[in-house]
């Protein structure tokens, strides 16, 4: 049986590998690990394995994981990734060092004033609905600037870039006309705020393409944990 350890290696190889592929440094591309609704043991064994960065999709349960494993992993960078309800804004500001689906003023503002004083301002990304469907979260690219540039005026967060949810699809050529469209907005954004240097797309079926595209973070649920539900 393969384990968490022999899979998160796994991983590794492809980013490597498609890092490789165009000529990029893989050092350039962060793995997250997408641990929604796996055990707390689970994420035990990746940290052991040396993986720092994890992935939540629901407040509650990423609360209660990092309360779990504040003293056993303090050095554990927990990542938000999931739609936010404003009156669950709370619960990120305080106990998450990253959020990637900022797609609103008000979700801005909420954050912005509910971080605590003592800690470092939290990193947010801008989540694109780059396929445009209406069940998916995310702004427009056309709304991209006007977004940024209020969260670029609050001092508890610090933008760091964009993150899509692009189509499920085999269709890959569907699939490189949105990372490539999302490219074009990270480079648009980039371009008015340098500090700007996160680019979160790709996951366990398309990290090979999102890297081609230029992801800097791929967010990798079940080719680490293995399948979800059941
Ligand atoms: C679940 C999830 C992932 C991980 O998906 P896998 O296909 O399991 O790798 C990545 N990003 C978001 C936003 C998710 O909700």
């Amino acid at each position: 049986m393969t384990t968490i350890t022999d899979r998160l290696a796994a991983a590794q190889q492809r980013i490597a590998q498609a890092a490789a592929n165009a000529s990029r440094s893989s050092h350039e591309i962060k793995l997250l690990a997408v641990s929604k609704t796996k055990p707390v043991s689970q994420i035990l064994e990746a940290y052991q394995a040396g993986q720092r960065r994890f992935g939540e999709n629901y407040v509650q349960e990423g609360q209660e994981k990092i309360l779990a494993l504040q003293s056993d992993c303090p050095d554990i960078e927990w990542h938000f990734i999931g739609p936010l309800q404003s009156n669950k804004s709370r619960i990120v500001a305080e106990h998450f060092d990253w959020m990637h689906t900022v797609d609103r003023d008000k979700i801005a503002q909420r954050l912005n004033d509910q971080r605590p004083a003592d800690m470092a301002p939290l990193n947010v990304c801008i989540q694109i609905n780059i396929s445009q469907e209406s069940s998916k979260s995310g702004i427009t690219p056309t709304q991209m600037m006007a977004l940024a540039k209020e969260i670029a005026t609050l001092p508890h967060l610090k933008l760091r870039g964009l993150m899509a949810i692009p189509t499920e699809t085999d269709d890959t050529q569907v699939q490189n006309r949105e990372f490539a469209e999302l490219k074009q907005c990270f480079d648009k954004l980039k371009a008015a705020y340098p500090e700007v240097d996160t680019l979160s797309m790709g996951m366990s079926g398309d990290l090979e393409q999102a890297i081609a595209h230029g992801s800097t973070m791929v967010r990798i649920g079940s080719a680490i944990f293995g399948a979800r539900g059941c």
